[in-house]
């Protein structure tokens, strides 16, 4: 850092100024997590020097020894703790992953059967603003509106309508288990390939507190900086069978050179999630989200779905009358860092949808256990009906700011 500091006092500034606001607010965003030390070190390595195009003992550069071991590692443990036949690490994001098993599976134009992006998909499962709507046909599915649960009869009758080349399960804001036999049997009786998008739960799977989906799905794919903990960065599983097209699908298809840092990192992030640590780690955020989820019911917020499985929750803030942007924005000014959500079937506009979306990853990186959920639900409930603004609004989120303070400093994260 001192060489930062010194060459480049504006970015050292921001990189503090990040690590300041980690340490003195309540990260509550799913999709982000805190990376150890190691993972940084790696990160912040010489490896990023190296082009590697290729793979480790097949690449177009010299003097790859050192970044093929590491790779070599990296692959050997992801196939390991996954129980995966084939892993590549290259992906330089979720996006790219999926991207990647797109480029494998699929011709422009195909059909691809995935979930809403209203009720919880990626924008990579068929948004028109993306190269999965542009390229391909998608067709979605969703929840039931009783159930708030996917709702698998539409997943087969859509199947069976429109003959998919491809289905992904897998979302963005969907709470609960998915039942991967029940997608596998679909997929088999159109003659579908399955493609899982495990990004927001593949920590939980690595750490052994929700079911894989690798024994079902031809491809599993995932970014590698949520739950799981490592550097930002994207992943793909599959069964040998279909290495060699995903192999080419990631590089020379969709990518260059490998970010062999961020390879390393990988690596790094799957031996500390092969530890018996990280499986206390994993069974902890699940019981976070839920002690979470309780906490806001108390507040007045309604579970979507009527709870979770997972490390996040859906909360309706309809019965408070305020929408998920404005509770997002009163939360910032107290500290509290989450995001507005629609909810299934929302009739509001997605700028300002019913809902918020609220993770434990962070927090149960930095300890918090059920006690701290309780009380940070009271402290979200506290910041979302304070009418920010007005004098009385904000002397409340300033007191709730405080109270977020004492919360975290006793709980830091990235101890100084
Ligand atoms: N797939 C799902 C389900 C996601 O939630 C996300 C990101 O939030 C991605 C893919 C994309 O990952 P990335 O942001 O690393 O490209």
């Amino acid at each position: 850092f001192d060489a930062l500091a010194s060459t480049d006092p504006e970015i050292a500034n921001v990189v503090l100024g990040e690590l300041e606001r980690l340490r003195g607010g309540l990260q509550l965003i799913a999709s982000e997590n805190l990376t150890s030390p190691a993972v940084l070190a790696a990160l912040g390595s010489t490896l990023s020097n190296k082009y590697a195009e290729g793979y480790p003992n097949r690449r177009y550069y010299g003097g790859c020894a050192q970044v093929d071991t590491a790779e070599e590692i990296g692959i050997a443990r992801a196939k390991e703790l996954f129980g995966a036949e084939h892993a590549n690490l290259q992906p330089h994001s979720g996006a790219s992953a999926n991207l990647a098993a797109y480029a494998a599976f699929c011709e422009p134009g195909d059909t691809v059967l995935a979930m809403d992006l209203k009720q919880g998909g990626h924008l990579t499962h068929g948004s028109k603003v993306n190269f999965s709507g542009r390229w391909f046909q998608p067709v979605a599915y969703g929840v039931r509106a009783d159930t708030e649960l996917i709702d698998y009869d539409q997943v087969r009758d859509l199947a069976i309508t429109h003959e998919p080349r491809m289905i992904i399960a897998g979302a963005t804001a969907y709470p609960r288990l998915i039942d991967f036999a029940a997608f596998r049997s679909i997929a088999d009786e159109v003659g579908a390939i399955l493609m899982v998008d495990a990004a927001h739960f593949i920590g939980l799977v690595a750490g052994k507190v929700i079911p894989s989906p690798v024994p079902f799905a031809d491809v599993v794919t995932f970014s590698t900086h949520k739950v799981l903990r490592g550097p930002r960065g994207g992943m793909v599983l599959c069964r040998a069978e279909h290495a060699k097209a995903v192999d080419k699908a990631v590089f020379p298809f969709t990518q260059g050179g490998p970010l062999m840092h961020a390879v390393a990192a990988k690596a790094v992030a799957l031996r500390e999630a092969a530890s018996s640590e990280y499986q206390g780690y994993a069974t902890q955020v699940v019981a976070n989200a839920a002690a979470l989820a309780k906490g806001l019911e108390a507040e007045g917020m309604r579970t979507v779905s009527g709870g979770t499985d997972t490390h996040l929750a859906l909360m309706d803030l309809r019965s408070l009358e305020v929408t998920g942007a404005e509770a997002e924005r009163r939360c910032d000014l107290a500290g509290i860092t989450l995001n507005k959500n629609a909810i299934p079937f929302d009739p509001a506009p997605p700028a300002t949808p019913s809902g918020i979306r609220v993770g434990s990853p962070c927090v149960t990186t930095q300890g918090m256990t059920e006690p701290d959920m309780a009380e940070i639900a009271r402290l979200i409930g506290r910041a979302v009906r304070a009418p920010a603004g007005t004098e009385a609004g904000d002397a409340e989120l300033g007191e709730v700011a405080t109270a977020v303070g004492q919360l975290v400093a006793a709980r830091p994260a990235y101890v100084r």
